[in-house]
């Protein structure tokens, strides 16, 4: 396979606060398309690259004009009322959300309870919002269950924001069993089992489809091709109602849980979650996201990664949120 030059790198320009970054990125080929023709009202409803994704609901109102129909299962949208957010608040986010209507009441109930919950209380992200000392959206950091050695149970929480400290509460035996040695050991999980490869393709299918929408929001018309648009049926539906038992995404490693790296200010952060949508040259369009240095890829225009693996064949395995436009 022939892998195809890209253009010179160019930084995005401040999308995202630290932590909460989104990017834009690059081209392969590869398999699983959404196809594109020349005149693809996609490719005419592309914002220019770097755009800056801030915006108010005041400034939304003059641009998605009534009717307005849900990006999910196309009803009418208009009255909505309900905040959808890409990626849930109890993964930090407080800024990357849709306009209201986009995204219908409905669907949005749904995708808070049947998409994000499964996956936000799955063993793994609890343990890993444990850790990290994530809060749900009501403030509380999900507690874990430990064990002090050699047998007694421990139920151990954390403040919010403080990866650090983590408070134990012992039963009774646990304690008295303490108190009669002058040390004890607590054995806290570092990580627990992973949500199904569906509840994470569809948590991912759901935030993949939003985070194109995203890019389209200036542009009422590509807005329309995304709720009409049949190729993205399938991906749609997968989200919002379960129809296809597996949607394959790849998965990676592409840094440690607890980097740090400096902020446009020079304080050390940590990236908790970043997003982007890759743009293969066969017009594939993956949702890239990477959640504390786990990253997720998923085909929005079907169910196959090879193109993913092509794209990562021809770019040293490099991950699209730290390449192209992305590097540096
Ligand atoms: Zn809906």
């Amino acid at each position: 396979m022939e892998c195809q030059s890209t253009s010179p790198s160019r930084r995005n320009d401040g999308i995202a606060p630290p932590g909460q970054k989104e990017r834009t990125l690059a081209e392969h080929e590869g398999a699983g398309k959404l196809s594109r023709s020349p005149d693809s009202q996609l490719a005419d409803s592309q914002p220019p690259l770097g755009i800056r994704l801030h915006w108010s609901q005041a400034s939304l109102k003059g641009i998605c004009q009534s009717p307005m129909h849900c990006l999910f299962c196309k009803e009418e949208s208009t009255g909505s009322r309900s905040q959808e957010h890409i990626i849930p608040e109890s993964l930090g986010n407080t800024r990357h959300v849709l306009p209201v209507g986009l995204v219908c009441d409905s669907c949005n109930n749904y995708f808070s309870r049947e998409v994000e919950k499964p996956f936000l209380e799955s063993a793994a992200i609890t343990v890993l919002r444990f850790h990290q000392a994530i809060p749900s959206k009501r403030g509380r950091v999900p507690s874990v269950q430990g064990v002090l050695v050699p047998r007694f149970p421990v139920m151990c929480w954390k403040e919010p924001k403080d990866s650090v400290l983590a408070h134990v509460a012992l039963e009774e035996d646990g304690l008295k069993h303490l108190l009669s040695y002058d040390t004890g050991r607590i054995i806290i999980p570092a990580e627990g089992v992973p949500p199904s490869d569906r509840v994470v393709s569809r948590f991912l299918g759901k935030a993949g489809l939003e985070a194109l929408a995203s890019r389209l929001v200036r542009y009422p018309e590509g807005l329309k091709y995304l709720v009409t648009e049949p190729q993205l049926d399938p991906v749609r539906d997968h989200a919002r109602r379960g129809t296809l038992p597996d949607w394959p995404y790849h998965v990676r490693r592409i840094y440690d849980a607890n980097r740090t790296s400096p902020d446009e200010r020079g304080s050390m952060v940590q990236v908790v979650h970043e997003f982007d949508i890759l743009q293969t040259d066969s017009s594939e369009y993956y949702f890239i996201l990477a959640i504390f240095g786990l990253e997720f890829a998923l085909n929005l225009g079907g169910p196959e990664v090879d193109g993913y693996l092509a794209w990562l064949n021809c770019h040293e395995g490099a991950s699209p949120l730290y390449w192209g436009r992305n590097a540096g």
